[in-house]
């Protein structure tokens, strides 16, 4: 792996980097099949991922005609990598070894241990037989949308393809790792102003968030509508938040401590909710729906900015998706991509149907939603909403920090790259963002 470092750092030219030995096995943060079990009867949050989330070698798979080797520069953490460390709320053994009985090369993703990981920055050291647009060399990020294009399900939006899924989710050889195995079509040019570690917090999260608000696909957001965001200094939320801001709506924040609400102000949010001080309780003791409560979070809002959501944007799942379809506006939009705090969901429908209401569901994002959301990150218009840094021996340590909603943003990891602060090819844009670039750093 030094000369692979070495060839990153010294600027090697694509003939350069295609003569470079592609290493035997890697470092990797991994699951273990064997382990799949091990927390059973345990509650959620003491499901404890500094011990499930192993780091080690693993042997190098074969690389698919359609696929490329990443030398992975830096990664990061998402709640998936969460998911998979407590084995919730499924095994992801299950899907792969469905996704094994796909094909001759899917076959590989069946292994006793899950190379984990969603996003990743990093620069192609081999291309596969059939990759036409990148070559090694290329710097770039990665998105986790893992499709069969050949499917015709997946030709109108990749996301309706039967066979999509998450790439170091649902699939092996993710990017908490030193080395990766992408399909070609997941690579987008790394933005030229960021670090590596600030490079690769973003795909998931971000083209998440564009989808959700800005796409056709998702609310379909316009100038003014008022937009209700759960969450908002976390790793979704920060991104939704920048989209309402960007796209000229208005956002309405909710966070849980005085800390996150600065964050927010600092980017120019004018409303915001500190949940741990309204103290709502959306459910009695014996769990039963209090309306009173939906009714107080709404006048709360209507308080603020003088109007009810146009949208919400939704992923606590139980504890707040009642509450979410109250306060929507008439006519108005929830949106959902996740249930966080659980997925068996209630709703009063007298109030939905009655008002018009519509939901959305959504989940990651098509080739085209990331390409977009990256080139919003390219441009400058969309910022890295990045808090930390571990190293990846400390992913176990990072996911933890992810499940116990201890961290603010994104948690970026450093696989190859030996510290942070590499990997700027514009420091001109760079110094014209500014502080824009550090607004969640702690
Ligand atoms: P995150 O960084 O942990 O942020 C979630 C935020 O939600 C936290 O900062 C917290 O903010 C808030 N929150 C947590 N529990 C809550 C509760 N019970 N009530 C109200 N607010 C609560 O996670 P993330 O990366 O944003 O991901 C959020 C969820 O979306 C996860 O379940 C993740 O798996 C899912 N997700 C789905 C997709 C998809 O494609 N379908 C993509 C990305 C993420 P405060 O404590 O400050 O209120």
């Amino acid at each position: 792996m030094q000369e692979i470092l070495d060839a990153i750092q010294s600027g090697a030219s694509a003939d350069d980097f295609a003569n470079l030995a592609i290493p035997d096995s890697y470092r990797a943060v991994h699951v273990l099949k064997a382990e799949q079990d091990m927390w059973a009867g345990v509650p959620s949050k003491e499901k404890d991922p500094r011990t499930s989330l192993h780091v080690g070698e693993v042997p190098t798979p074969e690389l698919a005609p359609d696929e490329v080797y990443l030398a992975v520069m830096a990664s990061s953490i998402n709640f998936n990598t969460v998911w998979s460390s407590i084995f919730e709320p499924v095994s992801t053994f299950g899907p792969m070894a469905r996704l094994a009985r796909e094909s001759s090369w899917a076959a590989r993703h069946d292994q006793p241990y899950q190379v984990v990981g969603s996003d990743a920055s990093g620069v192609v050291l081999r291309v596969g037989s059939a990759v036409r647009n990148w070559k090694p060399g290329d710097r770039v990020t990665v998105h986790c949308n893992h499709v069969d294009d050949q499917d015709q399900s997946a030709h109108d939006d990749s996301m309706m393809a039967t066979n999509q899924r998450i790439w170091g989710y649902e699939t092996n050889f993710g990017g908490l790792a030193d080395l990766a195995v992408v399909k070609a079509n997941q690579l987008m040019p790394k933005p030229e102003h960021l670090t590596w570690e600030e490079a690769a917090v973003n795909a998931l999260c971000n083209s998440t968030s564009y989808r959700m608000l800005v796409s056709r696909n998702g609310a379909q957001m316009k100038q003014g509508d008022v937009v209700l965001i759960w969450g908002a200094t976390g790793g979704i939320g920060a991104y939704a938040t920048q989209y309402v801001l960007n796209g000229g709506g208005i956002p309405v924040c909710v966070v849980s401590s005085a800390d996150k609400a600065q964050i927010l102000r600092k980017m120019g949010v004018e409303h915001v909710i500190d949940r741990a001080a309204a103290d709502y309780h959306f459910f009695d003791e014996n769990g039963v729906h209090d309306e009173g409560e939906w009714r107080r979070l709404g006048k709360d809002i209507r308080g603020l900015c003088g109007e009810d959501p146009d949208i919400v944007f939704e992923h606590p799942g139980r504890s707040t998706f009642g509450a979410s379809m109250y306060v929507v506006k008439r006519g108005g939009t929830v949106v959902t991509c996740a249930a966080t705090s659980g997925f068996m969901m209630e709703f009063d429908n007298r109030h939905f149907w009655m008002r018009l209401k519509r939901l959305v569901g959504s989940h990651f994002a098509n080739y085209k939603e990331a390409w977009e959301a990256n080139r919003l990150i390219s441009k400058g218009m969309i910022h890295p909403v990045m808090s930390q840094v571990f190293p990846l021996e400390q992913t176990g340590e990072a996911a933890f920090q992810v499940h116990h909603n201890m961290h603010e943003g994104k948690i970026g990891v450093l696989a190859l790259s030996p510290q942070e602060g590499l990997g700027v090819t514009n420091p001109e844009l760079r110094a014209k963002l500014g502080d824009k670039l550090h607004a969640f750093r702690r």
